[in-house]
């Protein structure tokens, strides 16, 4: 933020070779003041305003629709080949979250790979062996370590396993190696067994991606998770990093990223007993 000599805030602004600065524009953390940089670039974007501004787009030949908004496939490509668009340039005004998934799909489809292309090799193979453990409590300490150990690097689901309203549950996600857990809000009475017992820093009740009953008691949590408006048709309100959108879980172009959309249809597809009516 910057502030000029008449007392007119500036938001967003890069300030370069502007004719008397620093004296005309006071910064008030001084950071920058008095320094001018030259950054090369082939095309500057001004990232400014509300409206997508489609004079680039016009110049590049790429199709736009009645919106002025261009017009993309799956892979957020326009209608010029190699040309994608991302974000508010795609979108109009949108939020980071949106402008991140954007650049990840455009970057998976520029560089020809999949994210999930190394899920399998990263499954311990001897994961069946931990689950198999579960619940052994051997009281020969002679079998220290590989007897006792439970594993939990490799397969944890331990606040699944600890709470005690079966408020985690583990899940088996189609192409997906590991099973995941998700939390149910609806089976919570936030008794805190489950942030005890994690190996780790976390508070599986608070963090893991939650399956609410309803909009309504979604709006009532903090947690990211979705609430399944219409199972038939997998829409869905999701909140995903504290935004909360809409979302059609089986539906590739959904912004929503490929992970959690596979997650929701698993729940609404395979555990379909969890979905409050
Ligand atoms: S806080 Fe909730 S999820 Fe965690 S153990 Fe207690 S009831 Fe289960
Ligand atoms: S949240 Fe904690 S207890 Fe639950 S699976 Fe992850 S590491 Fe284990």
């Amino acid at each position: 933020m910057a502030v000029n000599k008449n007392g007119i805030v500036v938001l967003g602004a890069v300030f370069v070779d502007i004719k008397g600065f620093p004296e005309d524009v006071y910064i008030p953390d001084g950071r920058n003041a008095g320094k001018v940089e030259y950054v090369p670039a082939d095309t500057v974007i001004a990232a400014v305003g509300e409206n997508i501004d489609g004079t680039l787009y016009e110049d590049m030949g790429v199709e736009l629709d009645r919106k002025g908004r261009p017009v993309v496939d799956a892979n957020i490509m326009t209608s010029v080949e190699g040309v994608y668009a991302a974000g508010d340039s795609r979108r109009g005004p949108a939020t980071v979250v949106e402008a991140i998934a954007d650049a990840s799909k455009a970057a998976a489809a520029i560089a020809g790979i999949s994210y999930e292309k190394y899920a399998e090799a990263n499954v311990a193979e001897d994961s069946a062996k931990y689950i198999a453990k579960k619940g052994y409590q051997s009281p020969d300490l002679t079998e220290m370590p590989d007897k006792r150990c439970l594993g939990c690097s490799t397969v944890c689901e331990t606040c699944a396993d600890v709470c005690p309203n079966r408020a985690n549950i583990s899940i088996k996600v189609p192409g997906m190696a590991m099973n995941q857990v998700i939390h149910v809000d609806y089976m919570c009475n936030e008794c805190g067994n489950c942030k005890s017992f994690c190996p780790y820093a976390s508070a599986p009740y608070k963090d893991k991606f939650t399956l609410f009953a309803s909009e309504a008691d979604m709006a009532d949590s903090t947690n990211d998770g979705f609430a399944v408006i219409n199972p038939e048709t997998k829409e869905c309100k999701v909140r995903l990093l504290g935004q909360i959108s809409d979302c059609k879980a089986d539906d590739a172009n959904d912004k929503l990223y490929e992970g959690l959309r596979r997650l929701i249809c698993a729940v609404i597809d395979d555990y379909s007993y969890l979905i409050m009516k």
